[in-house]
C-alpha cells in the first residue's frame, strides 16, 4: 500500500508547535480541516479484547509488567476471545482489536485459530493484533491467517530514552525492526508513544516524528502518560492533556491519511478527553469489548475509565459523546485511506 504522503515541516517549527500552550486551537482548526477534506466527520470504532495481563516485559511505565505482583493475573480462553468478538459483531464493530502482554501461552497455533474463527464467523470484520515483538515467521503466519492490522507503538525514537523506559534485556533495535516487518509483510501498521513520559525532551518527539515519517504508519496512537502506583514510575507526573491534544493535531497536519485514536488514556486523563481529542484531529475510538469481571485487572495507569460498564453501555455512551462532539460512528472496517502520487488524491 502505498502511503508516501506525510508533509514536511521544519525541526524549529515543529518545536515551536510542541511545546507552546498557546497553539492549540490554530493547530486543531488546521488539523480539524484536513481530517474532514479525507475522513469528513466519520469516527472509526474499534472493539478491543484486553485478552491477557500476563507479560514476560517490564517496562517501567506499565502496571501490567512481568514483575507487578500487586494485581491478580487473568487469561482470556480461545471460546471467551471469539465470543467476545462475536458480541462485538452484534453490536456494530467492524474491527477487532486483541491486545495483550506479551504472554508466551498464547502460540501462533492459538492465534491462528483464534483468528480463522472470527474470520470464518464475520468475513467482513477487520482484525487488528496488538501482541507486542514476535519473530518474522509469527508475524507471517498471523497475517496468512487473516489478521489485518499490527499496533505496535515504538515509545520513543531516542536510543537513550529507550533504556530509560525499558529494561536492558528489551531492545531499541528490536522494536524498529519488527515495526518494518509487520510494514514489509503488508500489515497496516501502528506505531505511537506516550506524551509527557519520563525524561522525554521537545527534541525527543520531534525524532518521534521523524521516525513516523520514515516508517509512514497507517495507524498512530499516542495519549498522555499516566503513572501508576505499582511501577518504578510511580512517583512521576502525568503527561500533559493539553500538549497531548496539541500532538494530535500535529500528527493530523503531518500525516493527513493517518488513522489516529483518541485513546482511553486521553479520557481518563480529562472526562471530555476523547470528544477534545477528536475535535483536535483525531478519527478512532477504541471501546472496551472485553468482559467486566476482569477489565480493572488490565491496569496499565491508576485510574483508567471504562472498567465498569458493559460493552453495549460503552457503545452507546460513545454515540451520544461522538455526536456532541460534532462527529459521526460508522459501522465499517475503517481501512486507511491511501494516497494516489499520480492523481495527488486520497483512494
Ligand atoms: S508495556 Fe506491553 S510489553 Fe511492556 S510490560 Fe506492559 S504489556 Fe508488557
Amino acid at each position: 500500500m502505498e502511503l508516501k504522503n506525510t508533509k514536511y515541516y521544519d525541526d524549529q517549527t515543529l518545536k515551536r508547535w510542541i511545546g507552546d500552550d498557546s497553539l492549540n486551537d490554530e493547530l486543531a482548526t488546521r488539523a480539524n480541516k484536513i481530517r474532514r477534506e479525507i475522513y469528513g466527520d466519520k469516527v472509526y470504532v474499534r472493539g478491543l479484547i484486553e485478552f491477557s495481563n500476563i507479560c514476560k516485559n517490564n517496562c517501567y511505565y506499565c502496571g501490567i509488567r512481568g514483575a507487578n505482583k500487586n494485581i491478580a493475573r487473568y487469561r482470556l480462553s480461545t471460546e471467551e476471545i471469539i465470543a467476545t468478538a462475536d458480541l462485538g459483531y452484534d453490536l456494530g464493530y467492524r474491527t477487532i482489536v486483541l491486545q495483550g502482554g506479551e504472554d508466551a501461552y498464547y502460540t501462533d497455533d492459538i492465534f491462528v485459530s483464534i483468528i480463522e474463527e472470527i474470520k470464518g464467523h464475520h468475513p467482513d470484520i477487520a482484525i487488528t493484533l496488538s501482541l507486542g515483538e514476535r519473530s518474522y515467521e509469527s508475524y507471517k503466519r498471523l497475517y496468512i491467517a487473516g489478521a489485518d492490522r499490527y499496533l505496535l507503538r515504538e515509545e520513543t525514537s531516542d536510543k537513550d530514552h529507550y533504556y530509560k523506559l525499558h529494561p536492558r534485556d528489551m531492545s531499541f533495535e528490536a522494536r524498529r525492526k519488527a515495526l518494518f516487518n509487520l510494514k514489509e509483510i503488508g500489515y497496516q501498521v501502528g506505531g505511537g508513544f506516550m506524551v509527557g513520559s519520563p525524561y522525554q525532551t521537545d527534541d525527543m518527539i520531534i525524532k518521534d516524528l521523524r521516525f513516523l515519517q520514515e516508517l509512514e504508519p497507517a495507524m498512530i496512537g499516542i495519549g498522555p502518560y499516566l503513572t501508576q502506583h505499582d511501577t518504578p514510575f510511580r512517583d512521576f507526573s502525568n503527561g500533559s492533556y493539553r500538549k497531548t491534544l496539541r500532538l494530535i493535531s500535529i500528527l493530523r497536519i503531518l500525516f493527513p491519511y493517518a488513522l489516529i485514536p483518541s485513546t482511553t488514556s486521553l479520557g481518563t486523563i480529562d472526562p471530555r478527553g476523547r470528544e477534545e481529542g477528536l475535535k483536535a484531529g483525531a478519527n478512532v475510538l477504541m471501546p472496551n469489548l472485553s468482559p467486566t469481571s476482569v477489565r480493572e485487572s488490565y491496569a496499565l495507569y491508576d485510574n483508567k475509565i471504562c472498567t465498569g460498564e458493559e460493552a453495549a453501555e460503552c457503545r452507546a455512551c460513545l454515540e451520544v459523546r461522538v455526536k456532541n462532539a460534532g462527529f459521526r460512528i460508522v459501522s465499517a472496517r475503517g481501512d486507511v485511506i491511501s494516497y494516489n502520487k499520480e492523481t495527488r488524491r486520497y483512494n
